[in-house]
């Protein structure tokens, strides 16, 4: 039995995939303890795994739920200044816990420093694609223009905070991509080698593991019985830049007269009263139980994010994706290139759709429907036979005793 303590960040997307996974080592006889921000405890609360909050959070709580949306570079350099903020308590933590090994999210750059300061054996959780610098996905170079114009105002910022952790803390700097995608000597990556972008070029170092899909204890209320009409379209921007009226009310005016069921969530934290009249075959909820929700669906209209993306797939789901930052686009991308939906507002100013488009996008869809879902299929299928939470833990648990697994 090890002790492993697993870093992870407030957001919904990097918890999802943790959550089956921690359930699994704590099963397996492992000692685990979470480290998040004290409003996400109660989400380990079914994983039998110890809660240990972080502190000084009131940023990246703010960084998550405000997340500056298309702005990478600038959400690289806050979670630098978080890193800051917060290294003494993870240093402490640490030594004082003395874990056989770490695992931390690719976002907690933090962790990394610390156990590379250590010397304590850690593996990056991975929910999104893999990248290294060598290994990067086929940005196009408008994608690649817009993205270093955010970058570069912040390199001197991100400089002088690198040179104070140096000085502070004795631990090496990330850089601005490490700060996004903290990968290391062993990396749980929860998708298949078949949607990874350029997955043969990241070797042995990366396990593709598919997505981490397991039944979610937390029931979410939902009106099944109103589910009389077909096709269901589903649309959801996910959990994190979900404020969007303007988006929900070209859904309106593309569905109101669509011959199906169209299911809506807008996110905790969108007003539905404010969206005005909702049309009668719409069901407008600010959370909805997603996993059986899609087990419904025939069309997914999603932001990109890369949860709901293999969500979808794995249930054989076709999409429509509307990425609304470069991360979601190289998603989008993967998605089309495999023949499994279509992609709309892909290039930046990402996220830019009109009604037009997106009853147009479901029509074609359904016209040609036996294609793409056996695309989606396919993909699901690849999901399914990378193993999931249990292969995550198989390896995680090899890892810590110093065993590399044979998959
Ligand atoms: N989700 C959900 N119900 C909703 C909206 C989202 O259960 O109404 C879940 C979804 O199943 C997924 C996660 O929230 O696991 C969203 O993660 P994703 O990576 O897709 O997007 P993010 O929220 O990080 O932008």
């Amino acid at each position: 039995m090890a002790k492993v303590i697993f870093f992870n960040i407030p957001a919904q997307g990097h918890i999802n995939p943790s959550l089956p996974v921690i359930t699994e080592l704590v099963r397996r006889g492992e000692q685990v303890i979470c480290v998040n921000t004290a409003e996400t405890e109660s989400q380990y609360a079914a994983t039998g795994a110890r809660f240990v909050p972080t502190p000084n959070t009131d940023k990246l709580s703010q960084l998550v739920s405000q997340s500056s949306g298309g702005d990478i570079p600038g959400n690289a350099l806050a979670l630098v200044q978080i890193a800051e903020v917060i290294m003494p308590f993870v240093l402490d933590l640490l030594q004082r816990e003395k874990p056989d090994y770490v695992i931390y999210d690719s976002l907690c750059s933090w962790a990394k420093q610390a156990v590379e300061k250590l010397g304590i054996r850690a593996a990056t959780s991975l929910s999104t694609f893999a990248m290294t610098p060598a290994s990067l996905p086929p940005f196009t170079p408008v994608m690649i223009l817009d993205t270093l114009r955010q970058a570069v105002p912040r390199f001197p910022r991100y400089w002088q905070t690198a040179a104070r952790m140096r000085r502070n803390f004795g631990v090496k700097g990330v850089g601005l991509f490490g700060a996004v995608m903290s990968t290391g000597d062993f990396n749980i990556v929860y998708t298949s080698s078949l949607f990874q972008p350029g997955a043969e070029k990241l070797g042995d170092r990366f396990r593709f593991v598919g997505p981490s899909i397991a039944e979610r204890p937390v029931a979410v209320d939902f009106p099944y019985e109103q589910l009389t009409r077909h096709p269901v379209v589903y649309i959801s921007l996910g959990t994190i830049n979900n404020q969007n009226t303007a988006f929900y009310r070209q859904c309106f005016e593309a569905f109101h007269d669509f011959n199906g069921q169209v299911i809506l969530s807008v996110g905790r934290r969108t007003d539905i009263a404010a969206l005005g009249d909702v049309p009668e075959n719409f069901i407008v909820r600010g959370f909805v139980p997603q996993l059986d929700v899609l087990q419904r669906s025939d069309i997914f209209i999603t932001h990109g994010g890369m949860n709901s993306v293999h969500e979808g797939l794995y249930y054989g789901v076709p999409l429509v994706v509307i990425p609304q930052q470069v991360e979601q686009a190289v998603v989008a991308r993967q998605v089309v290139r495999h023949g499994a939906g279509i992609a709309l507002g892909d290039q930046p100013p990402y996220g830019q759709v009109s009604a037009r488009q997106l009853r147009d996008a479901v029509n074609h869809i359904q016209s040609e429907r036996e294609t793409y879902q056996a695309a989606a299929a396919h993909l699901g299928d690849s999901f399914r036979a990378s193993g999931g939470y249990i292969r995550a833990a198989e390896e995680l648990i090899a890892f810590g005793q110093g065993r590399l697994s044979a998959f």
